[in-house]
């Protein structure tokens, strides 16, 4: 067992040099126990830490607490600022504050099917403070009438009494002074541990064993990016002695993670521009013009440069590794066609990965149009292929019997797994990549095929978020549109306008224009879903657009119901297609021109904006109904910025600012693992510096080998490593 003297002894010395203490004199067994190193205290396991033991320990595992270092290292997740506290009758509407109160009643009220009201009485003095939980009525058992309680949270008025609709709470003990005057940590909690008792623990394993933690960064790079050393930020984002402080040790934390993430992309950005070989494929004036004869229209400036840019990097002998940004109907598909049919001009074959099956299908359409003169071999790769249908296309891939595959993300996953063979692959297309990240990128490569690499987006994204997630990628943008791109007019309505919504609709349908009707997003399942746009369906076909051929199409039906759905609304035999979101990847039907979408408020900004993107392809303006019930701020602020602006990459930076990023980081999604302290919507500056810092730190030094940087190189591939495909460190 660690001894607390030891600890203390560590703790007055200079780390790695643990002189003897006189207290050891006293302390049993000490004198003939080994001398811990500090990595070797940093990982005592918790159970020995100042007030945990054994059951506690146990708790402490929960939170993925097993050792002293997790504990310094388990962030606070709030701070709760005790310079407001606040009496009751002090509050001021709308200003967060914190009141200290004795429980005087609690009751709780169903108020529908599933839903509830829980209200607690809190006295201080001789004034109350009513606080509110909606659908929350398990909080009512930690609420016991008599215990005295800090309350934080967003003051209301409501009459005569104020109010706070979910506060945040923490019983104080009946002797505890309300803590005041400083800065407190709120951490993560479990059941069985109450948030004084886990700011007793971290507090003195900070006190312990922060002196023990080495930095990563050299003195010189601390001084040069104006951090807190390790020893410093420890202690203050833990209990910081003032919001100056907390800034500094957040920053220093914020700081590292973020650049340790970009040493990653830019190790990962690096080894693929040197180490990977790919078959150079340049264009030539002859291939040019064969190429850009097959497109019905000129390309625009912005879609010229993208080439350009992409016919650079498939020249070299290395794989491109390219993203193509750009809204909603920029036009990215004919760049990809144009960098496919580069690969099948040197005889090499090309893949093109979709999202979806009716993404799939109709870009085998747009290539099947374009390339009718031509001899190139397009084959399709989906789920909707029967098991020797899929046998029978895998072989002719291999066989170099076809030019370009077309597959479903899915599919080729799938498939990748156990080793799709192409005779000769020389370039892979990612379209609509949005939800996929850099380990289905890895994936294809640990197959042993090294083509040339393009990503394209689904929609704009924000910068940050382009830095980060596809950061070890570089960037082609298309910023304006092709011509003839049509405006669409945003209405934001609620229930009163529909009826004149529905009779300019019909109006519309009346002249020959098609539209979209999309139900409400349900998150609950594909099941419910379907159920749901059934129920949208039946209503509209009932009501208001009774006379009308309409489609119906969800995530429940199968490929062919799907496929055969589709090919109706492109044909025009249905006016009106009722669906889900699914239409929102890049379906393109230029002669629907209008749309209406329900529950607008259970939209991202991103999807809406994806969706208004189906309207605005054809000879006609475009014309788009939300209908919504905005039920906060920030949802109305979402839909307002909606109806304001049309471009897409705006619209992506205030989504972010709006909604936070999220589970970006979700493993399933993009197999980074999550980051800890950092936001991307909050520190852009940061993000920015940490490239840059990151960037010139590979340029000069590609696998940081620099022993100045040794303990942090063994952090950016002991967390990255495997996520990234470096492999181990050396
Ligand atoms: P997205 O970038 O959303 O994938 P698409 O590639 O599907 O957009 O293109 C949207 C529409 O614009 C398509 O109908 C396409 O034929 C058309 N288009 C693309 N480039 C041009 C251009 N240079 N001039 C005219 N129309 C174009
Ligand atoms: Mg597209």
């Amino acid at each position: 067992m660690l001894a607390v003297s030891e600890v203390r002894a560590a703790r007055t010395t200079r780390p790695g040099v643990l002189r003897s203490h006189p207290a050891d004199l006293y302390n049993a067994g000490m004198s003939t126990m080994p001398q811990k190193s500090p990595v070797e205290q940093l990982q005592t396991p918790v159970q020995f830490l100042k007030g945990v033991g054994p059951q506690r320990a146990e708790l402490l595992a929960k939170l993925d607490l097993h050792y002293a270092a997790d504990v310094l290292f388990f962030f606070p997740r709030a701070y709760q600022d005790m310079s407001e506290l606040k009496e009751i009758d002090q509050l001021e509407e709308g200003k967060l504050a914190s009141v200290v109160g004795v429980i005087e009643e609690v009751d709780l009220r169903n108020t529908g099917p599933g839903k509830s009201l829980l209200g607690m009485l809190l006295r201080g003095g001789t004034s109350y403070l009513r606080c509110l939980w909606f659908n929350q009525p398990w909080m009512q058992q930690k609420l016991i009438e008599g215990r005295r309680l800090l309350v934080s949270g967003e003051p209301k008025r409501e009459g005569l009494r104020w109010e706070m609709v979910h506060p945040r709470i923490e019983y104080l003990a009946d002797d505890e002074d309300a803590p005041a005057g400083h800065i407190l940590p709120v951490y993560s909690l479990t059941e069985g541990i109450n948030q004084t008792q886990m700011r007793r623990i971290v507090g003195s394993a900070v006190e312990s064993h922060a002196p023990l933690v080495e930095d990563v960064f050299p003195d010189d790079f601390l001084d040069a990016q104006h951090l807190w050393p390790i020893r410093a930020a420890l202690p203050q984002i833990h209990q910081p002695n003032d919001e100056a402080s907390l800034e500094q040790a957040r920053r220093r934390f914020i700081y590292q993670e973020l650049l340790v993430l970009q040493l990653a992309l830019a190790i990962r950005k690096w080894r693929l521009a040197h180490q990977r070989q790919a078959p150079p494929l340049p264009t030539s004036a002859k291939i040019d013009s064969r190429i850009t004869r097959l497109f019905p229209f000129d390309l625009t400036p912005a879609q010229r440069q993208a080439i350009d840019e992409i016919c650079q990097d498939m020249a070299q002998p290395h794989p491109m590794n390219r993203l193509l940004q750009g809204d909603v109907g920029s036009g990215k598909t004919v760049v990809a066609m144009y960098a496919m049919l580069l690969a099948v001009a040197h005889g090499h074959q090309a893949a093109l990965m979709a999202p979806t099956e009716i993404l799939a299908q109709q870009h085998r359409q747009t290539l099947k149009a374009a390339l009718a003169a031509s001899k190139v071999r397009l084959d399709l790769l989906t789920g909707s292929l029967t098991p020797a249908e899929r046998r029978e296309v895998l072989d002719k891939i291999a066989a170099g019997e076809v030019d370009i595959v077309i597959g479903t993300h899915a599919v080729t996953h799938a498939v990748s797994k156990s080793g799709v063979e192409f005779k000769k692959l020389g370039l892979v297309v990612f379209d609509e990549q949005h939800k996929f990240g850099v380990r289905q990128r890895a994936a294809l490569k640990k197959a042993g095929v090294d083509p040339h690499y393009l990503v394209m987006t689904a929609t704009p994204i924000p910068r940050t978020v382009g830095m980060t997630l596809f950061g070890d990628l570089d960037v082609s943008t298309l910023r304006e549109p092709p011509p003839g791109r049509q405006t669409v007019h945003t209405y934001l309505a609620g229930d009163q306008q529909r009826m004149r919504w529905w009779h300019f609709f019909r109006g519309k349908l009346d002249e020959g224009r098609q539209g979209f009707v999309i139900a409400p997003l349900v998150e609950e399942s594909e099941a419910v879903e379907a159920a749901n746009v059934q129920q949208t369906f039946d209503t509209l076909s009932r009501g208001e657009l009774a006379n009308y051929r309409l489609g119906l199409l969800h995530g429940r039906q199968t490929p062919a119901e799907k496929e055969s759905t589709m090919q109706a609304f492109r044909a025009g035999r249905t006016q009106v297609l009722i669906s889900t979101s699914v239409v929102e990847v890049g379906v393109d039907v230029p002669s629907a021109t209008l749309m209406t979408i329900e529950g607008g408020e259970r939209f991202g900004l991103a999807q809406l904006h994806q969706l208004r993107g189906r309207v605005s392809r054809g000879a006609h303006p475009g014309y788009l109904c939300v209908f919504a019930n905005a039920a906060s701020d920030e949802s109305q602020a979402r839909l307002d910025s909606f109806t304001k602006t049309s471009d897409g990459f705006e619209l992506a930076e205030i989504d972010f600012r709006l909604r936070g990023p999220g589970d970006l980081f979700g493993t399933k999604q993009h197999g980074l693992p999550p980051l800890r302290i950092a936001d991307l919507s909050r520190d852009i500056a940061v993000v920015e510096e940490a490239r840059a810092a990151a960037q010139a730190l590979i340029d000069s030094d590609p696998e940081l080998s620099n022993p100045a940087f040794a303990r942090l190189c063994r952090m950016v591939f002991h967390r990255y490593g495997e996520a990234l495909d470096l492999g181990d460190v050396g």
